[in-house]
């Protein structure tokens, strides 16, 4: 029998590192590339959404065993007026920082070889459709590649975005709160929405808070161009936010920033791709932020990608499945966004989301990933993981 063809995973993110670790698990040997030498921080508003909760749960990552607190109360803010439902399912938050390193760890005690501080600087199909990966002191020559890098393009790698790319800058914040303040954000996650985009603040572990918003790039410019007088700007206008924020402690010198994130990109496959290129969670579709559940679009996509180099089906076949499984989400996630960015629509759907909440929970099912598809990816990557619980 000849031994299986080594798997390369560029990102060890939650798609490179949970793929990764299903893959080891399957015997399969699998090397991760990561960019950061250590632990890091990451642009994300860390809720965890019922579906990466099971695939996380299937994964045997014990999210509560980690400090997760737990969110059941989701609250809508536009100017002074706020209105608070219970979810519709009970969501966890964690920061991605124990997230991710605990998956990558899980990967590295399954059998990967997991390098840090290497970035990927291009991947190259040679003659006979080998690949080759590079990296900044050394090239790799496996027989798949998983390309897990998130949202930023390889280089001579154009994402094309029907829509086009919006100018939103992302900022993310962790703020030690007052106890008063902690208590009043106990269990919530808080959208505010404000002109020019919207900001999400709930609790993470070890009792901190993350705020992390989005903010067109004329309203960033118009409140100074600075992350201290945009914060203070937004309090100033949103009562709710400035109760909850002031005299709060930011704790990281500088926020975390994103810039032009491709908001509802999906792979399109193109005519003599590679066979053995596997694209996985932002590299293969971004949702948006406000679903909350870009992780687990990102956990699917390696639970399916494992399932099909595990399978032996080429890329293109994997690629169609997670599109037909994927897409319908990531359009209607753009569709709400856009229909929220008008400012009469958005007063309207929180008033009568006010009277009516199962019409939340249903917009809220309407933009996440359906439990079929889930139910189906696990039955059917479940037999080769036979140590996961
Ligand atoms: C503002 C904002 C808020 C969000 N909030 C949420 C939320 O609350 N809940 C949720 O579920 N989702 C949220 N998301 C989405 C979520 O963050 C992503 O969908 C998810 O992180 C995608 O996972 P990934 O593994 O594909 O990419 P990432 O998590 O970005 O991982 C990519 C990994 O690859 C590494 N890397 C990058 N380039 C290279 C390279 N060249 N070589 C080697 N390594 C490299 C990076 O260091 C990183 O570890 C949010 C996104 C944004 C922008």
């Amino acid at each position: 029998m000849t031994a299986a063809p080594p798997v390369l995973v560029a990102g060890g993110g939650v798609a490179g590192a949970a793929a990764a670790l299903l893959l080891a698990r399957a015997g399969r040997p699998v090397t991760v590339l990561e960019k950061e030498a250590l632990p890091a921080n990451k642009m994300c508003g860390e809720f965890i959404s019922v579906e990466a909760q099971r695939y996380l749960d299937f994964l045997g990552i014990d999210l509560t065993a980690l400090g997760a607190a737990p969110i059941t109360t989701v609250a809508a803010t536009l100017g002074a007026r706020t209105v608070a439902h219970a979810l519709p399912f009970a969501g966890l938050s964690l920061s991605r920082y124990v997230v991710d390193e605990a998956l990558l760890q899980a990967a590295e005690g399954a059998g990967t070889t997991v390098v840090r501080g290497t970035r990927v600087t291009g991947i190259e199909q040679q003659a006979g459709g080998h690949l080759a990966v590079h990296c900044e002191r050394d090239a790799y020559h496996p027989g798949a590649v998983l390309l897990a890098t998130g949202k930023h393009e390889m280089p001579g790698d154009k994402r094309k975005v029907a829509s086009g790319v919006e100018p939103l800058i992302g900022f993310k914040m962790y703020f030690e709160l007052s106890p008063a303040q902690t208590q009043a954000l106990a269990g919530r996650i808080e959208l505010l929405f404000f002109d020019g985009g919207y900001a999400g603040l709930q609790p993470v572990e070890d009792g901190r808070a993350n705020l992390c918003l989005l903010v067109h790039e004329k309203r960033f410019a118009r409140a100074g161009g600075r992350w201290l007088d945009l914060l203070g700007a937004l309090m100033g206008e949103t009562p709710r936010l400035a109760r909850l924020l002031t005299d709060a402690v930011p704790l990281l010198a500088h926020p975390l920033a994103i810039y032009r994130v491709p908001y509802g990109f999906v792979h399109q496959p193109r005519k003599g791709e590679p066979a053995a290129l596997y694209r996985l969670g932002d590299q293969f579709a971004v949702t948006h932020s406000f679903t909350g559940d870009g992780m687990a679009l990102a956990l699917q996509s390696a639970a399916m990608a494992a399932g099909s180099i595990i399978a032996a089906t080429d890329a293109a076949t994997y690629h169609r499945a997670l599109a037909k499984g994927v897409s319908g989400q990531v359009r209607r996630s753009m569709l709400l966004y856009r229909l929220g960015r008008r400012r009469p629509l958005l007063r309207a759907a929180i008033t009568v989301g006010s009277w009516f909440p199962q019409l939340l929970s249903a917009g809220a099912a309407w933009t996440r990933l359906p439990p079929a598809l889930l139910d189906n990816t696990i039955a059917a990557i479940a037999p080769t993981a036979p140590d996961v619980g």
